[in-house]
Order: structure tokens, then sequence, then C-alpha cells
């Protein structure tokens, strides 16, 4: 094995939490005796302590150092999590993020005062607009499903607004998981379309499947299976004829930025995940941002609050009315997650047109590196040329015992993390592999000799099932229950 996983091997400790390590009165600090407090909550103050835990400067300093090396995330190892663009986030924009006049903002300060950053976000709207050729934005969104549920709103306002109210919306089975759970919560039926044997949405069943009571088809583009729809103006066509809109999930986006405009390919409205295709940390439900893009016909529906540059500047329509007649209403606080929309501005600034071009361009061929260094050594259920993912199914761990799981499981002692397993669901025992455009050659080389080297030793027979089985041995954490952990979670500490 090339990598070696077992660098911080030694010392691992069993991090205790602070409440646990510290008890009250063993304070590191000398505070002085706070001042006797003036009583203007009429009886409602303290009446005693509140219970946080005392401990010394070193300890806190290393609980949460230990912390942070027991993150496992982009900034130390190479993280091929298909499906979710774990690219490098560039510092550059957290500095942007942190200037004082952007940081310090309040909602709730009037227009005049914050003509910068309605500026900023006129810009990023301009940026999307251009890249996609589409002719309206909402920025609001906070997430990629939360863009599905706005788009989904448009569309189902739309419909109303025609007379003709639709309530069945057509998702391919690869689909995101999050594409029906959108439909539904919006309140339409959901009916999955088949995938061909190509790995692209079966254009004969989605015609049948197609009436006068579709209000959409979802599709993603480049799809889960990591491919181009090639035949995606017939299967916009065949939507448009039946009256319905075309909805497609941009999640993977980063795959055709500069390459494709979305409103050539028939497009009605797309969300972008800006966490991933313009760089934010993400992960661990972090904060992102899914603005979505409508066409002409959808615009009039857009969600509040709508930005609008007038005689006196920048302008928010915060309200249903003459100004917004056909708003679908609003879907966020607020006017969005603005530190995303900033550091993806910041992106978008430092990169240039040809430089998120060249990303795209380099995430694919990263991803094309992979599929043909592995496609031996695994087993592609579909041929390449692939676009920023690289997929792969488990024939080729058949009769070794070892899983798809017990696999991935194995990548962790070995430093790497997984790819993404078992999805998309029309593949078999699938690993879905997402190098991005920030890996090096040399770093990609080390992957692959990693996975050939424990596809082998699956292969070998004998006791190779039982050390996957046990992986991973070297993490503070073996295997975790997860059903367990989904069923009854402990979200709250509780004294012993
Ligand atoms: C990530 C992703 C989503 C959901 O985006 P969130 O920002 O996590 O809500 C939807 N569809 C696809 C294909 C994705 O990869």
């Amino acid at each position: 094995m090339t990598s070696g996983g077992g660098g911080h091997r030694g010392l691992v400790l069993e991090e205790a939490l602070l409440f646990e390590q510290g008890s009250p009165g063993q304070s590191g600090v000398d505070l002085p005796d706070p001042a006797p407090v003036i009583d203007r909550l009429g009886g409602l103050e303290r009446k005693g302590p509140i219970g946080l835990p005392c401990l010394s400067e070193p300890e806190v300093v290393r609980h949460y150092t230990r912390l942070s090396q027991k993150n496992f995330g982009i900034d130390t190892v190479f993280y091929p999590l298909g499906s979710c663009t774990m690219k490098h986030n560039p510092r550059l924009n957290e500095k942007v993020a942190r200037l004082a006049g952007f940081a310090d903002l309040h909602p709730f300060q009037p227009e005049s005062t914050v003509q910068g950053a309605l500026e900023v976000m006129g810009q990023i709207a301009q940026w999307l607009k251009t890249l996609t050729g589409m002719p309206a934005i909402a920025l609001s969104p906070a997430a990629g499903a939360h863009g599905e549920f706005c788009g989904l709103m448009t569309i189902r306002a739309a419909h109303d607004h025609r007379g003709e109210p639709r309530r069945r919306i057509l998702v391919p089975d690869s689909a995101h998981g999050t594409n029906p759970a959108s439909a539904a919560a919006c309140g339409f039926a959901v009916e999955a379309v088949p995938a061909n044997g190509r790995g692209r949405v079966d254009l004969a069943a989605l015609r049948a499947k197609l009436g006068g009571d579709v209000a959409a088809l979802m599709l993603t583009n480049p799809n889960t299976c990591g491919l181009f729809e090639d035949e995606i103006l017939e299967i916009a066509e065949a939507v448009h004829s039946a009256g319905a809109f075309f909805y497609c999930d941009g999640a993977n986006y980063n795959a055709i930025v500069g390459r494709v405009r979305v409103a050539d390919l028939g497009i009605d409205v797309m969300h972008i995940n800006l966490h991933k295709t313009f760089s934010t940390p993400h992960g661990g439900g972090g904060p992102g941002a899914g603005p979505t893009v409508l066409s002409e016909a959808l615009a009039p529906f857009a969600p509040l609050p709508w930005l609008v540059h007038g005689p006196a500047g920048w302008q928010l329509r915060e309200h249903a009315g003459p100004d917004a007649p056909q708003t679908c209403g609003r879907i966020k606080g607020f006017h969005g997650q603005f530190g995303v929309l900033l550091r993806a501005l910041a992106y978008m600034l430092s990169m240039g047109g040809d430089g998120l071009r060249q990303a795209a361009e380099d995430a694919v061929l990263n991803a094309n590196y992979l599929l043909v260094s592995l496609q031996d050594a695994l087993s592609a259920p579909f041929p390449g040329p692939c676009m920023h993912e690289a997929l792969f199914d488990d024939r080729f761990l058949k009769e070794t015992g070892v899983t798809t799981l017990d696999f991935a499981k194995a990548l962790i002692d070995q430093g790497f993390h997984p790819m993404t397993m078992y999805f998309p669901l029309v593949v078999h025992g699938a690993l879905l592999m997402e190098p991005t455009e920030t890996e090096s050659k040399r770093t990609l080389d080390q992957f692959i000799a990693t996975v050939k080297a424990l596809a082998a030793q699956a292969r070998s027979g004998g006791e190779a099932a039982e050390i996957f089985k046990a992986a991973p041995l070297q993490t503070p954490r073996r295997r975790l229950d997860e059903t367990q952990a989904a069923r009854q979670p402990v979200l709250r500490w509780r004294p012993a």
C-alpha cells in the first residue's frame, strides 16, 4: 500500500466533552467578582451558576486542537466522495467573506446602507445568468435541495396560474434522493422513469409516461452515473410538447461550467450548488447555497425577495403585491446565504470565465483518468468516457465475501476518504468517485495504486475477507451502528 494511513496512529486519545473534563470551580483564569446585577428583567435574573465547565487554558487548547486533528477533511486528505464535489476552497474566499464591511452587516439595515452587498448579489446573479444563459435567478435557496423546492414551487405556481393544476413529477430512478423528496414536499406525486442500458434516461419510457397531468421532469445532467444525458434536446422537446416544465438538478454543474449553456439544452429551471461548483467548505450540514436559474416563462413566479436595480440604486422587493404579482412567495428568511454568495463571487472573479471552464475540463479529465486506470482492477458498468465522476460496481468483489461497504471502510485505513457507496441505486453495489479538478496526478496515482492493491487483496481469498470485515482498524472508532444512530440519535449531552 502506498499511502499509509498510520501517521497519527499513536496517542489517539478518547476525547471527552469539555463538560466531562472540567468541573465548576476549577477555572484556570482569575476573573474579578462580577458587579452586583441590577434586575431589569422583573425577577427573571439567574438564580445560580449555569454549570459551565471550568478548565485551564492548555486543557481547552488541547481539546480543540485534538478535535481539529480528528477532522477528516479536504484540507488533509483526498476526498473522492462522488456527487459532493469536495474541491479545494481557496482561502481568498474566506478572507473576503470575513471583511468587516460584509461580515458585520445586519439583514434589517436600511437598503441605502447595504448597496455594496446588494451589488455583490447583483454581480453573482449576473455571472450565473451569463454562464447558464438563463434570464432570471432566485438567490435565496439555502442548499441544492432548497433550490429544488424553489424550482418546484415556481413550476406549481406557473401551472396553477394557467388554470391547469398538474400534480405529477417524473424523476429518473438514478436521481439523488432529494429530487423525489422535494417533489413530495411540494405536494406532487412522484413517478420514476427507468434508465436505459447506457445509464441514461430511457427516452421511450419517458415519452410513455408524459401526459396532461405531468407538471415537470426532474433530470440531473450530467447524471448521477457521471454521464452526460446525450439525448437531452429530445428529452426537452418531449417534455415541452406535453406542456410540462423541464427541471434540471444542477448539482453536477462542475463538469460543464463554461462548456454548455443550460438555456441551450431546453432547461426551464436549474439549481446550482454554489458549495459544490463554486467552492465553499461543505459537509456535516454546513451552510450552502442553491441559487436557481429560471426561464422567461417561470421568472414571474420566482420567490421573494426580488433584487431589482432602479434609479435609487439596488432595491429588494420584499412583498407580494403590484411589484411582484405572481411570486410563489417567500421560501427563506432574509436574502439567502449571503456569505456563501460572497465566497462564490470571489471564486468566480479570481478564476475568470476561462478559469472556470478550465476547472470543469480538468475535473472531467481527472475522473476519466480514474476510470481508465481502475476499470480493469474494479468493474465499471458503463464504458467511458465519463464526465466528472467515475462509476464502478461490485462485480469485481463477486464471491470474495467482501462488500462495497467493506471495501470503502478498508480505504479509510489507507488514509483516504471513501468514495460514495451504493449510489446511484441503478447500479449494484455502486462505488462513485469524484476527484474534482483539485487533485494532482501524483495524488491520483497514489489513490489508484492503493485501490488496485485493495482489490487484489480482496480477491486473494482466504483471510482477506475477515480483514475487510474488521476495517477500519486505525480510527478512534470502529464501525458504527448506523441504524441505531439513525433510529435513536443521542442529540443532547446529559450529565451522568
Ligand atoms: C448534492 C446534491 C443534491 C442536494 O444538494 P444539497 O446542497 O446537499 O441540498 C441534489 N442532487 C444531487 C445530484 C446532488 O449531488
